[in-house]
């Protein structure tokens, strides 16, 4: 949790958000512009910048984020049906520099994604 980052922020409570479930390494909270009835946002306390940055090391870490998204999808009624998406880099549409799982749900899902 060292960044600067707004996920970093949000994290440490600088910044409010609506949290949706919280242990000692992950954190979940509402995404502030919605794309499904469902969208949550579920982060490491950690910094890393993206996916690319998990390593040999992380993966305790891979297993509470995994856990805290079907936690998400259970306490939000979409289990069994949700999406769970990660952009790396601007060409996939990250904006915020903080790893991010995005779980949607509550609606049907086309694919191809955008
Ligand atoms: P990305 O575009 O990096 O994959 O996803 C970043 C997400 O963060 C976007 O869906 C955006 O709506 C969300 N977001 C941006 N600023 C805030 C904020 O201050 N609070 C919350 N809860 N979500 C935010």
């Amino acid at each position: 949790m060292s960044g600067d980052d707004l996920f970093c922020r949000i994290a440490r409570k600088e910044i409010p958000a609506d949290v949706v479930l919280e242990t000692d390494d992950v954190l979940a909270f509402r995404d502030v512009n919605p794309q499904a009835p469902s969208h949550v946002l579920v982060i490491p306390k950690e910094h890393l910048a993206s996916l690319e940055e998990v390593a040999e090391g992380h993966g305790g870490l891979l297993a509470a984020l995994v856990g805290a998204v079907n936690e998400v999808a259970r306490k939000e009624g979409v289990a069994g049906g949700f999406r769970v998406v990660t952009n790396i880099g601007r060409t996939a549409g990250q904006s915020v520099d903080h790893l991010h799982l995005h779980v949607l749900g509550g609606r049907n899902m086309g694919w191809p994604p955008g």
